[in-house]
């Protein structure tokens, strides 16, 4: 028997969101850099983004491009973390290309590029408000730039990026790649030559392309989450926009097996405290209601607000780490005990499922 819950790959899926959103990058003379991280540096993803014309396979743990490259990906890794100075040595072995935001660690990277024999190249970061990695102040970057360009010989400073729509919500505006490219300038002003590239953010810097006024010195975007989750996540990737509605929300789905079906009561009986996570829960009496027990749960997936079941109908009311509780009652099709559920999956979900030991992942489409 098939071990339950799985989490199916669907490549073709996946593969068509590949080539939707680097197709959209290209005609805007951007070059895409595979983020992978979401699927905990899934190879078989990797492998599937430089099939559908990535530049870079890039990832924030380091783990995850050596399992890359031993996979056989071969265009360049990217790492999109800023790198710990404990893994500069492992890295420079693993890796091309790095963000990097500080200028301790671009000497010891100098070090170890040097003694591993490489020449290594490095994004300085640009902090434009976010808040997250990245230099503050623009004369401090163009500072560094010339530090690195003129002292670190086993470096190569192949452009400068940033990093939007994180920590500090902050939209990738026009305004914002703007001033990127008004960064890159000075930079390249003070160093004598272009830089290869600008790297102007996440999913969420697909905005300013969509609405056609993208910095045409920006050519790199580093895309992972609309790539993966599809339309599904719109509002948290890109805001609601319209155009990725064309990709796929099923490039993974949860199976989960049915292992009760009842009609309950929806508001618990009995004198209420705290829930299996300690939390006062408010819950609504909606009457008695025909609800199914999934074998899956919050150690696999997280927050119930992450998975959609495809199910019309069908609805996730509650769950413990263990057990997932769908209310069924408006569902045309009936469940029985031993059916399987099939669910979509959030970001969360998909890196916790990913990560999940009780998870066995099931590739379908590899070809
Ligand atoms: C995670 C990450 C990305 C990719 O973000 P998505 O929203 O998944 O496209 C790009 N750049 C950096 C530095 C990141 O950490």
């Amino acid at each position: 028997m098939k071990k339950r819950p799985t989490l199916i790959v669907d490549h073709r899926n996946l593969r068509h969101n590949m080539n939707t959103v680097v197709g959209w990058c290209r005609e805007a003379g951007i070059d895409v850099a595979g983020v992978i991280k979401v699927t905990t540096g899934l190879a078989s993803a990797a492998l599937d983004y430089e099939s559908c014309g990535a530049k870079w396979i890039a990832s924030s743990r380091l783990e995850q491009l050596v399992r890359a490259k031993e996979a056989g990906v071969k265009i360049p890794l990217l790492m999109i973390r800023v790198p710990m100075l404990s893994e500069l040595d492992e890295m420079v072995k693993t890796c091309d290309y790095s963000l990097q935001s500080s200028v301790d660690t671009l000497k010891a990277l100098q070090e170890a590029a040097a003694n591993n024999g490489k020449t290594h190249n490095v994004i300085l970061m640009a902090d434009l408000g976010d808040l997250r990695e990245g230099f503050f102040e623009k004369e401090e970057m163009v500072d560094v730039a010339k530090f690195v360009e003129n002292e670190l010989d086993c470096i190569h400073l192949a452009g400068i990026g940033t990093n939007l729509g994180c920590v500090g919500s902050v939209k990738p505006t026009k305004e914002k790649m703007d001033l990127l490219a008004e960064w890159a300038e000075a930079v390249e002003e003070a160093i004598g030559r272009p830089l290869e590239i600008v790297s102007g953010g996440a999913t969420s810097s697909l905005m300013p392309l969509f609405d056609g006024v993208m910095n045409p010195k920006v050519n790199m975007l580093r895309i992972g989450a609309v790539t993966f989750i599809g339309p599904l996540e719109d509002l948290r990737t890109c805001y609601g926009r319209k155009e990725v509605e064309v990709l796929s929300d099923e490039c993974f789905i949860l199976e989960a097996e049915v292992i009760e079906t009842n009609t309950k009561p929806t508001h618990p009986i009995g004198e209420l405290g705290v829930d299996a996570s300690g939390k006062v829960v408010k819950y609504v009496d909606r009457g008695r209601r025909r609800r199914a027990i999934l074998a899956v749960g919050r150690a696999d997936y997280g927050d119930i607000d992450d998975i959609v079941p495809v199910l019309e109908g069908a609805e996730v009311a509650m769950a413990s780490g263990d057990h997932t509780i769908l209310d069924i009652e408006d569902c045309s099709e009936q469940l029985r005990v031993g059916d399987v559920v099939r669910l979509k999956v959030k970001y969360s979900a998909l890196m916790r499922l990913t990560t999940s030991e009780n998870i066995t992942i099931e590739e379908i489409n590899r070809q």
